[in-house]
């Protein structure tokens, strides 16, 4: 007795109506994808089987082989992609083929234009899952059962594609879901099985499970006797056969993986359309055994700094999928990198939390993070053009995000530092590496300089490198806003010390004369009663006040102590809204500044030396605690 119900109506969310529209009246350049898409949902639908199976053996039933099949029926004209995977409730056909959940699609309707031609090329970018059937089908018939319910419990869902769907009970016996496509007049080459077969190799051959089309034969047409045979057709036979060759790519040898194979597979494991810059691809023996294939995308994804940024690795446990965003198999500098892990040690029932605490991960963690560093190392150090314009690429997208990795992976931090780039301050471009910087470095000179700032300019016109300017001493600049913090782990990169020149007294070594040293002894002897007088004006802003040779066109400049929070630091440390100790700088006055000479004979000393402070305070990017106060004592030295 069949249990099929009534039909009932729903609606689509609005947001899919309108993708469907656009599905449909598109001029649509790569309908082919649809195959990509409804094929890998099926794979999904297994691998959802695979795991809910570990603690539920009895959804196997007694099918326990899990395949996709590719159906054809020339006279019917539809093309079926059937599936013995988990299959979906009616609930569930409800929910996840009325409306649009996942991040991608919505990231690709947030990018549409309303301009028909673009948006179609747009879709053939993204792909939109399930909805891209409406592509070639003026009608999709659904009929699947979830794994666990009983025969009488299956669902029929039917859509023209356009506002509403159907969906009724009916019987089914086996477990899983066909997906059955009505092909609309200009979409029937797609019933040529080796049309299908064609797509299916070039998008899905990596898919780890069978799919499967009913082979045919070539049979001849009756001949009448003594005549040859004039032609004949291709039938089915009724058995099946596998036409991907289902074996997960990353198990298979690298000699036996083509480039194409491999950048396709990133598009699919990841819905990126643009090709990843590189790939490191291993099997793993030791301690633990694993294979990792790590791909370095060419752009980062928007929440790349936010806190729902999300690591990009899938987990494997002997070839059956485990989890999405595995982040403990990434240290969180190098979040960026997308790609598939795929252990034999650990259990099939490792959960996120049993993950956090497995040996085996860890080593896994730190094997991945050493051939991510290796993988940048090899292009950043290449000659080939092609290399390092992929560098480049990389070092614009993620170089901001590996600097993290100076302060959170202290194992790792002398390979880190060989990757970074500079801009300094005798070449804008940032291309400077450290080792390029240490062999540009004047004789005598003892460290590695550097500046941070909130900008290139900033860093590039900071009070702090006029001296070094002068003197021809090249200044590493730095303007990202990790830097700062970055730096505070860095103390030498092979053998010589890094120096920030914005921290302590300049020391300059054997790259001052004596003569210049006589000069700042004497006018430090000059200085010290107005030293002492600001000393004491300043007292509340200051935690000293001295002479210095730093500075060449302005009159003072704010540094701190070896050790100690920047200014800068600290400004982004409140932004952050984090409670941060006091820390006062040190103010450094220039002697041959005429501003700071002014100071011996004004009748407002009070003002000026507030407003020196408050302007070494500005050209830092900051701003005077007491603005209006600034604004007042300036206006008060104007009128003089
Ligand atoms: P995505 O695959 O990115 O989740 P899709 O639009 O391709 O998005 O699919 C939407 C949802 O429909 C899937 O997440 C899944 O829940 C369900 N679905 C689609 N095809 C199948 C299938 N063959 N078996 C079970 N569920 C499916
Ligand atoms: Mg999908």
């Amino acid at each position: 007795m069949s249990t099929e119900s009534n039909p009932k109506n729903y609606s689509f969310q609005a947001e899919v109506a309108q993708l469907l529209h656009l599905v449909t009246h598109s001029l649509y350049s790569n309908p082919e994808i649809f195959l990509r898409e409804l094929v890998s949902n099926a794979s999904d639908a297994c691998d959802k089987l695979r795991f809910e199976g570990i603690n539920h053996p009895d959804f196997y039933e007694n099918d326990p082989d899990l395949h996709v099949r590719v159906i054809l029926d020339k006279d019917a004209k539809t093309i079926t992609i059937s599936d013995n995977g988990i299959g979906l409730s009616q609930q569930e056909a409800i929910d996840n083929l009325g409306t649009i959940a996942k991040s991608g699609t919505k990231d690709f309707m947030s990018k549409l234009t309303g301009d028909q031609k673009s948006d179609a090329q747009l879709i053939g970018q993204f792909g939109v899952g399930f909805y891209s059937g409406f592509i070639v089908a003026d009608k999709i018939v659904v009929e699947s059962r979830r794994a666990g319910l009983e025969a009488s419990e299956g669902v029929r869902w039917i859509s023209g594609g356009t506002g509403d769907f159907e969906v009724q009970d009916i019987d089914k016996a086996s477990r899983g879901t066909d997906i059955i496509l009505h092909l609309r007049d200009d979409a029937v080459e797609y019933l040529e099985s080796y049309k299908v077969k064609q797509i299916i190799n070039k998008y899905s051959d990596h898919i780890s499970l069978p799919i499967e089309m009913q082979k045919e034969v070539w049979q001849e047409e009756e001949a009448a006797e003594g005549e040859e045979p004039k032609g004949g057709q291709m039938v089915k036979t009724g058995e099946w056969e596998a036409i991907n060759s289902a074996s997960a790519l990353w198990t298979r040898s690298k000699n036996d993986v083509t480039e194409e194979q491999y950048v396709e597979f990133y598009k699919n494991l990841t819905h990126d359309y643009e090709a990843p810059l590189a790939w490191s691809h291993n099997r793993v023996e030791g301690n633990t055994e694993y294979t990792q294939l790590l791909y370095i995308p060419s752009k980062a994804s928007q929440d790349i700094f936010t806190r729902d940024a999300k690591a990009g690795i899938k987990l494997y446990v002997k070839r059956v999928f485990i989890m999405d965003d595995a982040d403990n198999l990434i240290p969180n500098y190098l979040r960026f990198v997308q790609g598939v892990v795929d252990s034999a040690d650990l259990p099939l029932n490792v959960s996120r939390e049993l993950l956090q605490e497995s040996r085996d991960v860890k080593l896994i963690r730190e094997g991945n993070a050493r051939r991510v560093l290796t993988l940048l190392d090899g292009l950043a150090k290449s000659e080939d053009e092609q290399d390092q314009e992929k560098f480049k690429k990389f070092y614009a997208e993620f170089g901001s995000v590996i600097k993290e990795g100076l302060g959170e992976d202290t194992a790792n931090r002398d390979r880190i530092l060989k990757i970074l780039r500079f801009a300094t301050s005798t070449n804008d471009e940032i291309s400077t590496s450290l080792a390029d910087y240490k062999a540009r470095m004047k004789e005598g000179q003892k460290s590695i300089y550097y500046v941070t700032a909130d900008s290139l300019t900033a860093a590039k016109n900071s009070p702090q490198l006029e001296l070094f300017k002068k003197k021809g001493i090249e200044v590493l600049l730095m303007a990202d806003r990790v830097d700062e913090w970055a730096m505070n782990f860095v103390h030498e990169f092979d053998g010589m010390p890094m120096q920030s020149i914005a921290k302590g007294a300049v020391d300059l070594g054997d790259l001052q004369d004596a003569e210049e040293k006589k000069a700042l002894e004497q006018a430090q002897e000059q200085f010290k009663p107005i030293v002492e007088k600001l000393g004491d004006a300043l007292k509340a802003k200051t935690k000293e006040v001295r002479v210095t040779t730093r500075l060449v066109d302005s009159p003072a400049c704010l540094v701190t102590s070896e050790g100690e929070l920047s200014p800068q630091l600290v400004r982004m440390l409140k932004q952050a809204g984090q409670a941060v100790p006091d820390v006062k700088p040190t103010l450094e006055i220039n002697p041959e500044h005429p501003l700071v000479k002014k100071l011996e004979q004004t009748g407002q000393f009070d003002d000026l030396a507030n407003v020196i402070f408050d302007q070494a305070v500005i050209a830092e990017g900051g701003l005077p605690e007491d603005p209006a106060e600034y604004v007042k004592r300036i206006n008060s030295l104007l009128m003089k």
